[in-house]
């Protein structure tokens, strides 16, 4: 039977450790840990992705501050708004939430964010330290895959792992932390000839495509790891039902594969943990606490 990498299971585990860790030091600290989001325009996916940022953030004791701003502020009055948030002694943490309106400059309002405070890790400071395979903020989706497979045993080194995807947001990140911790990774994107052979060579298959059940069966090794990164709502033909899936075709998949992520409950959970993560090591960094989140941090 096929192992359920079960990422809504690890990331409660987590937010206990995290919960006890803020309230081991509250004392000293006199305050929580801060997490501003800033949230442009009325995407409605957003809305939903936010709000569970700010009740993950209520569950572990951090305080969120949220900004919705409407899409017709003007590029230099997000920037002062970051500029100030970077300066703000309450807030240790800070997120864009994307994607944003069009008109706006994202990479440039991602370079305004103090590093230290870019709990998205998406910052060209973090990226390069990450190249450099230096400690720093870590971009949330790839650090929990990484924390998944690391939460059942399955070893990167010297696999080789097929990452689909080389976006900035998930597959080049993750593409380097694998490299880092000595996976033998190759990347795969939308001008790549013949996907299904490269990836049926995967000890571990990573499909970040945003393409829905673009991976069956015929694409995967006997015995391999499958992460399945994708979120999708697909509506019925009559539009009576919606249903959330993956870039994978799960039920294909799963017989033959050793381990695979759910959808829902598998990559997504442990995305917004890794957010938590990051803003508590930022507070810790801050207030010179003991570090004891490096193990999360890859
Ligand atoms: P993205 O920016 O659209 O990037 C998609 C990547 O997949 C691109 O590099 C693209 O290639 C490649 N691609 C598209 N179609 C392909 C195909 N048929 N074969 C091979 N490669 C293909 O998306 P993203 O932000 O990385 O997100 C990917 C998916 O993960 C989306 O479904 C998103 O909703 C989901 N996601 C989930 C979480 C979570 O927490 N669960 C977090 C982030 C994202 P090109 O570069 O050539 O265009």
């Amino acid at each position: 039977m096929s192992l359920k990498l079960d990422g809504k299971k690890l990331s409660l585990e987590i937010e206990e450790k995290l919960k006890k860790d803020i309230e081991a030091n509250l004392n000293s600290t006199k305050r929580p840990p801060g997490l501003a989001v800033i949230r442009i325009g009325e995407d409605p996916a957003s809305g939903v992705y936010v709000k569970n940022k700010e009740r993950a953030c209520s569950r572990v004791g951090i305080k969120s501050f949220i900004f919705h701003l409407k899409d017709t502020v003007e590029q230099n009055e997000v920037e002062q708004l970051i500029n100030k948030l970077n300066v703000d002694s309450d807030i240790d943490g800070m997120l864009l939430q994307l994607p944003i309106p069009e008109k706006f400059d994202e990479q440039k309002l991602i370079s305004f964010i103090n590093p230290e405070k870019d709990v998205d890790g998406l910052n060209e400071q973090n990226i390069g330290k990450l190249v450099k395979n230096e400690p720093a903020m870590r971009s949330c989706t790839p650090a929990g895959i990484i924390n998944l497979l690391r939460s059942q045993n399955i070893t990167i080194e010297g696999k080789k792992i097929v990452v689909i995807g080389r976006s900035l947001l998930v597959g080049k990140p993750l593409s380097l932390m694998l490299l880092n911790l000595n996976g033998t990774v190759t990347i795969t994107h939308s001008k790549t000839i013949n996907l299904n052979k490269i990836c049926k060579e995967a000890d571990i298959l990573i499909a970040a495509a945003g393409k829905p059940n673009l991976i069956d069966s015929s694409f995967v090794k006997e015995g391999a790891v499958i992460i399945d990164v994708g979120i999708h709502r697909l509506t019925s033909s009559d539009m009576s039902k919606t249903k959330l899936c993956g870039d994978v075709l799960l039920e294909d998949v799963i017989p033959k594969v050793f381990a695979y992520t759910p959808v829902p409950g598998g990559v997504g959970p442990m995305t917004v943990t890794m957010l938590l993560v990051n803003t508590i090591f930022s507070w810790q960094k801050q207030f010179v606490l003991s570090l004891t989140l490096n193990d999360l941090l890859p």
